[in-house]
């Protein structure tokens, strides 16, 4: 079946349509230079990008896959969590070409679909798998028995997410929003050992009541307190240095938390998926030290990572093939919606 995906949670536009596990297009609009200079995403203005650029791209990814409307078999759409007038953008659009069209439609979870985005890259994933989602407002470590229907929570972040933290640190530095690419490039220049910063939620005591949890604000005070003293002293900020140290914070206890959940669960299958998950050291750490539990690491190339219809087309591709119903077409936009449901 040819799926096609709308995604508008935040300050992406995008279209994606699949056919199975194969991509065929991936539109993408951005409205993140308009956000730039507020140093984070204005609600208002993300709607109104959405409005503009949602049939300019639909057009754009039909074109791209060399196919029409009435060639799609079914419409996915995230349905939620994200920006509430942002989300009624694509779920409004994608009922109105539904009912054009005469196709099924099916709300889902824009969370699901950054671990779903991973099959297009990879084929079927492994079930059970353990997913590290971490994007830029959300982290959790999921248990992944059946993409289709459920996820299994097992700890999430108590406070920042870890994206937030990246691009947190990232405007402490000057450097531009969204900061994480910013780091990741900064560095790459950096010693990772320079700056010793806190591993939240590591010490013993704190590992009895949150294993599998996370915490990324004392990190984040931990390093604007070290470029604090820096300033007051007069010295220059060794920016590469800082990035690199705190990049190194950030992904030792991903992965460090996410293998533990592997080795505790026997579990031989870790997909990182979400916005984060774009990170170079992420990504070779992981694959580094799952390599020597003999643990498979899988995280789609970076383009997929971030915010795109291809994902929300992956998971109504995985719905469909699942034999998961579609939903009513009065659907709602979900700015909460959980993380344990996949569909609506
Ligand atoms: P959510 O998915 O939780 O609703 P979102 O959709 O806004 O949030 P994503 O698009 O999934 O977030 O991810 C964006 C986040 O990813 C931002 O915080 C950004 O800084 C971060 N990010 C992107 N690339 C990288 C990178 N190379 N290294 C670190 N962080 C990155
Ligand atoms: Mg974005
Ligand atoms: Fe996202």
């Amino acid at each position: 079946p040819l799926i096609l995906g709308i995604e508008t949670s935040c300050d992406e536009t995008g279209v994606g349509i699949v056919r199975g596990h194969t991509l065929l297009a991936d539109a993408l609009a951005s409205s993140v230079e308009q956000h730039a200079r507020f140093g984070g995403v204005v609600p208002e203005v993300a709607s109104r990008a959405h409005l503009e650029a949602i049939v300019p791209t639909m057009d754009r990814a039909l074109k791209e896959a060399g196919v029409t409307l009435a060639d799609i078999d079914a419409i996915a759409v995230t349905s939620g969590p994200g920006l509430a007038g942002a989300l009624l953008v694509g779920v409004a659009a994608a009922k109105g070409y539904a009912l054009a069209a005469e196709k099924p439609v099916y709300g889902v979870n824009h969370l699901a679909a950054h671990v779903a985005v991973d099959t297009l890259e990879h084929g079927p994933l492994p079930e059970p798998a353990i997913a590290l989602l971490v994007s830029g407002g959300h982290s959790s470590l999921l248990l992944v028995d059946d993409l289709a229907r459920g996820v299994t929570p097992l700890g999430a972040t108590i406070d920042d997410a870890a994206g937030e933290a990246f691009d947190k640190v990232a405007r402490l530095l000057g450097l531009p929003f969204p900061g994480g690419p910013y780091i990741d490039r900064e560095a790459r220049a950096g010693d990772p050992s320079a700056i010793g910063f806190p591993r939240g939620l590591t010490a013993p005591k704190d590992l009895a009541a949150h294993r599998y949890d996370f915490s990324f604000s004392g990190l984040k005070t931990a390093v604007a307190r070290w470029v604090e003293a820096r300033q007051r002293a007069g010295e220059p900020v060794p920016v590469a240095d800082v990035a690199a140290s705190f990049q190194e914070a950030v992904c030792d206890v991903l992965v460090r938390k996410a293998l533990d959940a592997c080795r505790s669960t026997g579990v031989e299958t870790l997909v990182i998926g979400g916005g984060v998950a774009a990170n170079s050291r992420l990504r070779a750490m992981a694959e580094d030290r799952a390599a020597a539990h003999g643990i498979r690491v899988r995280v789609p190339r970076p383009g997929l990572c971030t915010d795109n219809g291809a994902m929300v087309a992956a998971l109504g591709s995985h719905l469909v093939a699942s034999g998961v119903a579609p939903s009513r077409l009065d659907l709602p936009a979900d700015s909460a919606m959980p993380l344990t449901t996949v569909s609506v």
